[in-house]
């Protein structure tokens, strides 16, 4: 039997729209939303990535800046815009698009952000308000929206054993801190695995709700499926296609085909994780403007 496709595409929209509503609510009282997104060099993935956070912006009626700055920017340079965006009343949210160029310390620009407008959910302080279970802390837009994927999908996570496979900053550990908490979406018994990890696919097997989270196209099989398990698919990979205009398709960690057809639900990409992570972007940012307006 095949799998329930989730529609990570419409979930986003569904988000997308509550965050409208919101921005339009936040606006009648003055307070218009802004996202920063700070881009150096001209990574093609990362340009695509920019322009559509600036446009999802637009779209939801916040205030958007783009500021694109050369390859050769130095470290200094960066840390000036940075402080400049952290003084502007009219930002709300800044985020540094990754990778940075290699003589530049991502850690040190990351961390100049202030942690109120840190919408990325990667500066020390927000990391430990989420592991505290503090509502102030901002969460990561890949696993925030991953865990959103669940609760609307009405896929239940209480009491469920979640295996993810990575154990990145970016997605892994914040998500297994997330989904182990108490309340909606949490509850879970999670295991972390990675590449040193014994036996991949007799843990995956035992898992309810199985995360991919590597960056290995394609690496998971069906061998790694408990029949009726939800997957969830975060991996991007670019893999050469020559029938695509392009030249190249975007795969999952997951092997699609043959895994929908054990599972129970099932993510594809893309389509799946990736909207979300643009939508949780969205939701962090109006929650930076209300708790900004609230401090007011
Ligand atoms: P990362 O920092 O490279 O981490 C990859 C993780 O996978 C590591 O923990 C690694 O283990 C583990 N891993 C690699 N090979 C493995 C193997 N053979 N067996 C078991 N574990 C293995 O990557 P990331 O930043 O978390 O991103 C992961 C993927 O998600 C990438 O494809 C990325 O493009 C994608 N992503 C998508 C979105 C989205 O919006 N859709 C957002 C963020 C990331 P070790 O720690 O032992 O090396």
């Amino acid at each position: 039997m095949s799998a329930r496709l989730i529609d990570g595409t419409a979930i986003a929209q569904g988000i997308r729209a509550e965050v409208t509503e919101q921005v339009s609510g936040l606006r009648a009282r003055g307070v218009v939303p802004g996202l920063a997104v700070v881009l150096v060099g001209q990574d093609p993935a990362s340009e695509i990535y920019v322009r559509m956070k600036g446009k999802a912006c637009l779209d939801a009626g916040m205030h958007s800046e783009t500021v694109v700055l050369p390859a050769e920017t130095t470290e200094e340079g960066l840390l000036a815009v940075i402080d400049r965006l952290n003084a502007d009343p009219a930002i709300h949210g800044i985020l540094c698009q990754l990778p940075v160029p290699p003589h530049i310390h991502a850690e040190k620009i990351l961390f100049r952000i202030d942690p109120r407008k840190d919408v990325d959910g990667f500066h020390p302080l927000n990391v430990g308000k989420v592991v505290l279970g503090d509502p102030t802390g901002f969460r990561p837009a890949t696993p925030y929206g991953v865990q959103q994927i669940l609760i609307r999908s009405a896929i239940e996570t209480r009491g469920a054993h979640v295996v993810i496979v990575g154990r990145s900053n970016l997605v892994g550990k914040p998500l297994s801190n997330m989904l182990s908490r108490p309340g909606p979406g949490g509850d879970a018994t999670v295991t972390i695995a990675h590449s040193r990890t014994r036996d991949l696919p007799a843990l995956c097997r035992t898992a309810d709700i199985l995360v991919a989270a590597m960056g290995k196209a394609e690496f998971i099989g069906v061998d790694a499926i408990q029949p009726g398990a939800t997957v969830i698919d975060v991996g991007t990979t670019r893999v050469a296609d020559a029938s695509r205009p392009k030249g190249f398709r975007l795969a999952g960690d997951i092997a699609f085909e043959p895994v929908r057809e054990v599972a129970g639900a099932i993510t594809p990409v893309p389509g799946g994780v990736g909207p979300m992570t643009i939508a949780m972007l969205l939701v962090n940012t109006v929650q930076a403007a209300t708790l900004a307006a609230a401090s007011r």
